[in-house]
């Protein structure tokens, strides 16, 4: 099979080693064997490039969040989107002893660890970057996270700093409701001092979080993290294609 836009370093073979829901709609697949032997340590929170068989029998590359890492193994966490496509299809059929081709990883984007206060949002596709984030946040940490789920059952329990709260909102369209994590962080009280934003979701949420971070709460560039992680409508190729085409607009 012919690899389409795979990363420069060569991938590494992994073997699924276990898979379990999570929740209802994230599945956490389990990937280990030869790959780890030279794969880096340290790499929660990072991404990496999962090389997964389309229908047109080529390879389709999807990036994805390292979860969690051992010394054998990581995991991945998949969202079940029921709008098809290579990487929800091989995490949903996935069995221990299949073997896949993994790029990567790539650097791990986290929050400034020396802002007066922290905020995070983000839909599930990016809930285990927030989870790995919110896991290295100093003790003293303040602030909020907010993330949507697709459903009251898809809520983590994750344990947090005494003074940060996490608001779970309920979008069963994520995409086609565009405005729930926005008008969420809205309703937020603004902390004093300085804060870090961390923030990933569909496309269309982004460009509205953007905004609100960069025109109504007048955040500097170095105080912003603003991702699209996937857009409604397009597969990851095309979502590259359109994210670069806003990222060039945007400036
Ligand atoms: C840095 C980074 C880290 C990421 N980490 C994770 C992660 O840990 N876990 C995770 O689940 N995703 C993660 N994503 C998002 C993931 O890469 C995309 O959702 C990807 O498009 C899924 O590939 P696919 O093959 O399933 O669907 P594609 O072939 O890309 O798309 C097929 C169709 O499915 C739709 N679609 C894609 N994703 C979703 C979705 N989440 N919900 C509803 N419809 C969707 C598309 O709009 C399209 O219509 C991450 C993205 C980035 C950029």
């Amino acid at each position: 099979m012919k690899p389409s836009g795979a990363r420069r370093s060569p991938p590494r073979s992994f073997t699924v080693l276990a898979k379990h829901n999570i929740t209802p709609n994230m599945l956490r697949v389990t990937l280990g064997g030869e790959g780890m032997k030279t794969f880096p340590a340290d790499q929660s929170g990072a991404y990496v490039k999962l090389h997964c068989p389309n229908e047109e029998g080529q390879i389709s590359v999807r990036t994805y969040t390292v979860r969690a890492q051992r010394d054998d193994a990581i995991d991945v966490d998949f969202v079940l989107h029921d709008h098809g496509g290579p990487a929800s299809r091989w995490a949903a059929n996935a069995q221990p002893g299949d073997t896949i081709n993994v790029g990567g990883p790539g650097p791990k984007k986290r929050v400034a660890p020396d802002a007066d206060w922290y905020l995070l949002a983000g839909d599930m596709t990016a809930l285990p970057a927030i989870s790995d984030n919110i896991e290295a946040l100093p003790e003293h940490a303040r602030g909020y996270a907010v993330i949507e789920v697709l459903g009251a059952e898809d809520i983590q329990p994750l344990s947090t700093p005494a003074h940060f709260d996490i608001k779970w909102v309920i979008n069963p369209h994520p995409g086609d409701n565009s405005d729930l994590l926005v008008d969420t962080l809205r309703t937020l009280p603004w902390l004093s001092g300085r804060p870090t934003v961390w923030s990933a979701c569909e496309f269309s949420s982004m460009r509205k979080l953007r905004a609100y971070f960069k025109n109504e709460c007048g955040l500097q560039r170095n105080e912003l993290y603003v991702s699209s992680y996937w857009k409604l409508g397009s597969s990851e190729d095309g979502h590259r294609l359109e994210k670069r085409a806003d990222a060039e607009q945007e400036g």
